[in-house]
């Protein structure tokens, strides 16, 4: 817990405390280019960015890490990606990211929604995410609402009914991922999905641990009454629109950690420890725009670990990456792992 005191993350800890599943700016300016600092090498890209941080978006982001005044616009459609903080093309890229997961043994890998679009899950925050077409839908989609209002509920419980989560396999991401642990190389699998498509990839579920919970089982907001969602969707099915808990009456919900609920405190930690104790931290699928669990990144760069990130787009902490892959998660992980 010592780590805890160190002044670059003390106000960026994994914690359950006031910013649970808020979006944050980009961290352009704040203690991201701090924990740069403290390793005294920006990249080259940063160095020659001139957009000012407090007008920088991802597309900015990605246009001033791009080609810059090198000229070299028309490589850029070919070399996106980073190695070192440096253009580099995806097949570098993927190289580069392989040799660093040959050298580790403790690796933690963070994933996000980008890793089950091609199991037909939809995104949320990605340039098509629901969220991202649709910012009022994430403003509903609060603990207050939920408990408040009957109506959401019953909405809520017939879109569990049609969601296509139920019929979503897994893809070669998440199978890849499951190479590393017959590698003995896979120290913790943290997810911000809610879709159980690791486990059921085959990952072992003592090893992964999912900071916003799951869809595949629903919990009493009263008492410990906990049990697998298709059981309370059964009775959905029978007519009951809202249905209630049968120990104590109490309003039920899908295991998930919904916008303005706590994380569970004990994720964190193990998710906080995994990140410092960590020698590479592979983020797959995931904008890192999420906080706190974002700050996995930075915490692992600031206790010395390597950071690859896989990604279809720009995320908001490319700069930490030693290498930055972005292409289809499906395509280059298997030439990751
Ligand atoms: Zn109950």
């Amino acid at each position: 817990m010592s780590s805890y005191g160190r002044p670059l993350i003390v106000n960026d800890r994994l914690t359950t405390r006031c910013f649970d599943l808020q979006r944050v700016p980009a961290p352009v300016s704040g203690s991201l280019a701090r924990v740069k600092d403290l390793h005294g090498r920006q990249s080259p890209a940063r160095q020659r960015r001139t957009v000012p941080a407090s007008v920088a978006t991802v597309t900015d982001e990605r246009s001033s890490a791009g080609v810059g005044a090198e000229g070299a616009a028309d490589d850029a459609a070919d070399a996106d990606s980073l190695v070192d903080g440096r253009l580099a093309t995806l097949g570098e890229a993927t190289q580069a990211a392989s040799e660093l997961v040959d050298a580790s043994e403790r690796i933690v890998v963070l994933t996000g929604a980008g890793i089950s679009t091609d199991s037909r899950i939809p995104d949320y925050r990605g340039p098509q995410g629901v969220w991202t077409r649709n910012p009022e839908a994430e403003k509903q989609a609060t603990l207050q609402n939920y408990l408040a209002d009957p109506e959401v509920r019953r909405r809520a419980w017939r879109n569990r009914l049609d969601s296509p989560i139920w019929a979503a396999e897994p893809n070669r991401g998440h199978f890849t991922l499951t190479q590393l642990e017959a590698r003995r190389k896979l120290h913790l699998l943290i997810t911000q999905n809610v879709d159980g498509l690791h486990q059921l990839a085959g990952s072992n579920p003592d090893k992964v641990v999912e900071v916003h919970g799951t869809v595949r089982e629903v919990g009493c907001m009263s008492c410990t009454y906990l049990v697998p969602m298709q059981k309370v969707l059964d009775r959905v099915r029978l007519g009951e629109d809202d249905p209630e808990c049968p120990d104590c009456s109490g309003i039920l919900k899908s295991a998930t950690i919904s916008f303005g609920q706590s994380l569970v405190a004990e994720d964190l930690h193990r998710a906080q420890l995994a990140a410092e104790a960590c020698d590479l931290l592979l983020a797959v699928g995931s904008t890192l725009a999420v906080y706190p669990i974002a700050n996995a990144v930075p915490i692992a760069k600031s206790t010395g670990s390597a950071v690859v990130i896989v990604n279809g787009s720009p995320t908001e902490m490319d700069e930490l990456g030693d290498v930055v892959v972005r292409g289809s998660i499906s395509d280059v992980l298997p030439l990751i792992v």
